[in-house]
């Protein structure tokens, strides 16, 4: 009789520590899961920080040495009297530099640090080959890294920075279109004057400007002429 019973007795033993260890596996995976989710989180901010500060610097440097070819563009239009070549190209180094600044500001709200290039290169000759060449320029601009990033930021959730990007695309085509006008126009009568909005740096011309700005809601009455 001893003998039939010993199997159920071992058995019954060996049943709870089974489930023991099936309890303690089953913690540890659940653990192991959280502390591998917790430092996912934990990494990914800093890691989307670096990359949008880095897309951020390209852009304020990009804007920066634009604006200071086209206020060199501006003096030799001015040397040429030619007033509506000279009233785009300050309107345009304006812009840039608005923009250069609101990136900054972003770049200094994420932790980071923006420092202008030191030297820059400015290109020299007359102002019909000076418009060609910023329209060259331009044209070059459709699949920078500026505008493959924009998307990842905006929907990664850093909607400051990619508003700065996103401004800064949308000014770079509406340059380059004021640029393609203002070479027709450039053996015409008519002068152009434009107009900046101080907070974006979306230029218009001044005689089709808008009431508000459609980037920032910025009141006309602001706008800065050239
Ligand atoms: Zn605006």
């Amino acid at each position: 009789m001893e003998r039939e019973f010993l199997p159920i007795v071992t058995c019954m033993r060996v049943r709870p520590i089974l489930i023991l260890i099936l309890l303690t596996t089953s913690v540890a995976i659940i653990g192991w899961m959280y502390y591998a989710v917790l430092r996912t989180i934990d990494k990914e901010p800093k890691h989307s920080h670096h990359k949008v500060i880095t897309d951020l610097d390209a852009c304020c440097r990009d804007k920066h040495i634009k604006s200071a070819q086209y206020a060199h563009f501006a003096s030799v239009a001015e040397q040429e009297n030619l007033p509506s070549a000279l009233g785009l190209f300050r309107a345009l180094a304006h812009s840039e530099r608005i923009q250069e600044h609101y990136c900054a500001l972003v770049i200094h709200r994420l932790g980071g640090h923006y420092t202008p290039p030191k030297r820059i290169l400015l290109f020299r000759g007359n102002t019909a080959s000076n418009l060609l060449r910023s329209i060259a320029l331009e044209q070059m601009r459709p699949d920078t890294l500026l505008h493959q990033h924009i998307g990842r930021h905006l929907y990664g959730g850093n909607r400051m920075a990619a508003q700065a990007l996103i401004w800064a695309a949308a000014a770079d085509r509406q340059h380059l279109l004021l640029l393609q006008q203002a070479h027709a126009a450039l053996c015409t009568d008519h002068t152009m004057r434009y107009t900046v909005c101080p907070r974006c740096g979306n230029i218009y011309q001044l005689d089709s400007q808008d009431p508000f700005c459609p980037h920032c809601l910025t009141d006309s009455r602001e706008f800065v002429l050239f």
